[in-house]
Parts: structure tokens; sequence; C-alpha cells
């Protein structure tokens, strides 16, 4: 993951759309930096996110019980593309 990826996904978790500044990024990225040695590569999401997701549809605490991957969703938006189609196939096919 570069940080042009971390900048992007940072702005489109932003809602409706906002002029960012490049300062408030930064400090974003300070707060990355601390959280760096916790991060989870994307292959390492990707071994979890089955038992994540299932979780989250089925108990709702997936994000306390694992919040390194959650914090990966948060800044890595193709994993989170993959989560979100996984999340929508088990939420239809868990009846409710
Ligand atoms: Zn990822």
């Amino acid at each position: 993951m570069n940080i042009r990826n971390i900048i992007q996904s940072i702005r489109n978790r932003l809602h409706p759309p906002e002029h960012l500044s490049d300062e408030t990024v930064l400090g974003f990225l300070r707060v990355l930096e601390k959280a760096e040695k916790e991060e989870i590569s994307c292959n390492e999401l990707y071994d979890k996110l089955d038992e994540y997701v299932e979780r989250e549809v089925n108990q709702k605490d997936a994000a306390q019980l694992m919040p390194l991957v959650r914090d990966h969703l948060d800044l890595c938006a193709e994993c989170c593309e993959e989560y979100e189609a996984l999340l929508d196939v088990l939420e239809k096919t868990s009846g409710h």
C-alpha cells in the first residue's frame, strides 16, 4: 500500500466530499504511522476476511474482536470493496 492509496482512501471516506487540505491528510498519516506496527497486509486481511464478515453478519462484534481487520478496511479501498462484496453476499444468503 502506498501513500497515494492511503490518501485516496481517506478522501473516499469523507461524505460529502469536502476539500481536504494537505495538512489534514498529513495529520491522518501521522496517526497511521503510529499504528503502522500493528498494520496487517492485504494478504493477511484476505485470510481473515471470511471470518470477519461472518461475525459481522451474525454476532455484529467483528470490529471489536478483530480491530486490525477493521483498521485495514478503513485504509485500504481494495480490501474494503472485497469486504463489502462478501458482506452483501452473506447478508443475502443469511435470510435477514
Ligand atoms: Zn488491503
